[in-house]
């Protein structure tokens, strides 16, 4: 019987990358909440390799088991495909709320699951945090600040938000996602951080979702032409993944609990983004203008004074490396999807 239980374990032997490790007194049980998807599951490889046990909660709306798939079997890690808008009782130390479409495409599909997701599902993750004392992170975003008026946009700022447009339920969503927070915060006691994040690219990005950074890539490397929506001159910053996990693991550790910006202050004219992107891929894409996007922002830059001082963070990776690892990503998942075609 021996003989058998080790050609078993033999047999089920993986390679995991390496993780710390930690004691029982530092390591945390830590959930993350949307950690199938791309911040999540780069945020799953920081904390897995810091030694932590990290427990990810997911329904796979837009995540994908294939961006954890390399921690599956470890014994630190749990994955529990679930909806966080149904209640959800297990005991951790600490919360990375960030269950949510994120794209506008995604978030558009279906406008009542979104606002639900972000009001219920937060009120749940909020309820958990309370009954078991754990900290907890939202992720929240630039869309709090709408087509803003004050440019950069300081936490200071209260934003330019139509509450009936489209875009208003992940907007208005993460704007009762930061009430609640501050609700359960005062009323209960709960310890709560809120991270208002900048738009973010990298590897595992989703290929089809139709935002500027993966449509831009994707047009580029199959030569066809760069869809440019409106004139092109509304602006973007935008950083790379994993200064944001920094900055998102940074903001847990500290002792400031009020929102702060995580984002890259440069910025970029859309229609300059394309050329940029075009450039780095090489090909002779034509830029092509097409009707501007309804309550498209206009202008949209952080200011990340509050996160430099409160968190010594800044961002580090530049936008041409940055992109580079992304194209790069892309590049092998066009190759991988030409392949699984054609078996
Ligand atoms: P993503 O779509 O890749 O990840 C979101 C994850 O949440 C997915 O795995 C999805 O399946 C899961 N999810 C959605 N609804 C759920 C529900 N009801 N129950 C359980 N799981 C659910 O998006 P992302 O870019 O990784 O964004 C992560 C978080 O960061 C989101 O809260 C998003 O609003 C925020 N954010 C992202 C950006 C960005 O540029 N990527 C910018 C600002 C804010
Ligand atoms: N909740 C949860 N997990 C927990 C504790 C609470 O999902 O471990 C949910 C609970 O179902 C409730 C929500 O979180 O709907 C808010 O909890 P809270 O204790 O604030 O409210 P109450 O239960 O008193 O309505
Ligand atoms: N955009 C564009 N062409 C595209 C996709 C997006 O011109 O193919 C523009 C879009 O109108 C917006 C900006 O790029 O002004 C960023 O759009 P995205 O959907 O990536 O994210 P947002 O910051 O609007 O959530």
């Amino acid at each position: 019987l021996e003989m058998r239980i080790r050609q078993l374990e033999g047999g089920n032997t993986r390679r995991f990358p390496d993780v710390k490790f930690l004691n029982y007194r530092t390591r945390k049980r830590i959930l993350i909440t949307g950690g199938a998807g791309f911040v999540g599951s780069h945020l799953v490889d920081c904390l897995m390799m810091e030694g932590h046990e990290v427990i990810v909660v997911d329904n796979f709306f837009t995540g994908r088991k294939r961006n954890v798939e390399h921690w599956i079997g470890h014994e630190n890690f749990e994955l529990i495909h679930h909806d966080i808008v149904n209640p959800l009782f297990i005991e951790v130390d600490e919360i990375y709320h960030l269950a949510s479409p994120a794209s506008p495409q995604h978030y558009m599909f279906n406008p009542v699951k979104t606002i639900k997701t972000n009001t219920v599902g937060t009120i749940n993750m909020l309820g958990l945090a309370k009954r078991v004392g754990a900290r907890v992170l939202i992720a929240s975003t630039s869309e709090v600040y709408g087509d803003p008026e004050v440019h950069p946009q300081p936490e200071t700022y209260w934003g330019h938000v139509n509450p009936i447009g489209p875009r208003a339920c992940y907007d208005e969503g993460k704007r009762v996602s930061e009430s609640l927070s501050y609700a359960y915060a005062k009323q209960e006691k709960v310890q709560v951080r809120v991270a208002r994040i900048f738009n973010t690219y990298g590897p595992r990005m989703h290929m089809n979702d139709g935002r500027v950074v993966s449509n831009f890539i994707l047009q580029a490397l199959r030569n066809e032409p760069i869809t440019i929506y409106g004139h092109g001159e509304q602006t973007r910053s935008f950083q790379y993944v994993s200064d944001l996990v920094e900055g998102l693991v940074s903001l847990m550790a500290s002792n400031y609990s009020m929102p702060v910006n995580l984002g890259n202050p440069v910025e970029y004219a859309i229609k300059d983004f394309a050329i940029k992107i075009r450039d780095l891929v090489g090909g002779d894409s034509k830029l092509i203008y097409s009707d501007a996007v309804e309550d498209d922002p206009q202008r949209r830059r952080p200011n990340i004074t509050v996160a430099r001082k409160q968190l010594n963070w800044q961002p580090k990776v530049s936008l041409q490396q940055g992109l580079q690892r992304t194209i790069d990503y892309f590049q092998k998942e066009l190759l991988r999807s030409s392949h699984s075609n054609r078996n």
